[in-house]
């Protein structure tokens, strides 16, 4: 079996369009297959067309969770619940076009691959998040060091034995790209231009977009604690460059009142001494996330038996 995990968060508007390319692109390859669309506690009507949709196809299967857990928790959910021998995740709104599914599939069908990602060579849309999209995939390859890891995001399909891999992974603070490439295994990718959303607004806002990068960079490097380490090193060679100064100064009387480089030396190392304390910050609190142990999501009800239940 084939399955194929979908997240969505109030998307009423293009749910019919969405079910019908994705399982016009699934049905062209596989007669046996599921949908999971998960519901990530969606307040608009998406539910009920997911429903209505469902009825005419029972592969299309719905996992209504308790209420809204966030994009990487729905997948992890979703994935959670496949079935597949190949399982393939994407976005619910169709940047991801799902026509591009035949062909990651021929590539995980043909046994080279385990895992296959989908490459954004373009994306076309708001230059912000373009920006910020480029900065933060530029940063997190150079720090993570993960092999296999481009310009990927959720869009990516797998074999049962990457995806058992992937879900053994039980970490609370959850960036699956990251993940995916971190198990390893054989590696392959298509390339794709990034759609627009096809309608209403994305549900990533700045401060989630935000938390997702830095959960991202803080789970796969230690980049920022070694640059606690770094500065912290190379503020002390200063500080005993200048401190020896100081005590030649003093014996040989030339020392002269120096208030603004007292001054400047104070604001430096204090907002230094702030930034690191919000990094060390950030490690505790994911730390402190792990150890709470609750679980990433709690399903409301999942609609996969026979028709209508
Ligand atoms: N999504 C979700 N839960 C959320 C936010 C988003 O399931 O809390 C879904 C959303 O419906 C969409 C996908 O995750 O199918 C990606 O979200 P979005 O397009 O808003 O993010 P972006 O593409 O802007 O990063
Ligand atoms: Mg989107």
């Amino acid at each position: 079996m084939f399955s194929l995990v979908i997240p969505v968060y109030n998307e009423e508007k293009l749910l019919n369009e969405l079910a019908g390319r994705a399982i016009k692109a699934v049905e062209s390859f596989t007669p046996d297959y599921e949908i999971i669309f998960v519901d990530d506690g969606s307040t608009d009507n998406s539910l009920p067309h997911l429903l209505e949709i469902r009825k005419n196809n029972p592969s299309v299967k719905i996992l209504a969770l308790s209420r809204n857990f966030g994009h990487q928790p729905a997948l992890t959910a979703g994935l959670e619940h496949a079935q597949g021998e190949i399982i393939a995740m994407m976005d619910g709104d169709l940047q991801d076009p799902p026509e591009l599914l035949p062909e990651m599939y021929t590539k995980i069908a043909s046994g080279d691959y385990d895992v296959i990602s989908a490459r954004k060579t373009g994306r076309r849309g708001k230059p912000v998040r373009k920006l910020y999209a480029g900065i933060f995939h530029r940063f997190f390859r150079s720090t993570a060091g993960l092999k296999n890891m481009s310009n990927y995001g959720n869009f990516s399909m797998m074999n049962r034995m990457a995806a058992d891999a992937l879900l053994s992974m039980k970490e609370k603070v959850r960036y699956l790209p990251g993940l995916r490439s971190y198990i390893g295994f054989r590696h392959g990718e298509i390339e794709f231009i990034r759609d627009p959303r096809y309608s209403g607004k994305s549900k990533m806002s700045l401060r989630r977009l935000f938390t997702l990068g830095a959960d991202a960079i803080f789970s796969f490097s230690r980049f920022p604690i070694r640059l606690c380490l770094i500065l912290g090193l190379l503020g002390t060679l200063v500080f005993l460059g200048a401190g020896i100064y100081v005590i030649i100064a003093k014996i040989s009387g030339t020392a002269i009142p120096g208030w603004s480089s007292t001054l400047l030396s104070i604001y430096f190392l204090g907002s230094i001494q702030l930034v690191f304390l919000g990094i060390i910050g950030e490690y505790i609190y994911r730390n402190y996330k792990e150890s709470q142990n609750r679980p990433v999501y709690f399903v409301k009800k999942y609609y996969s038996g026979e028709p209508g239940k």
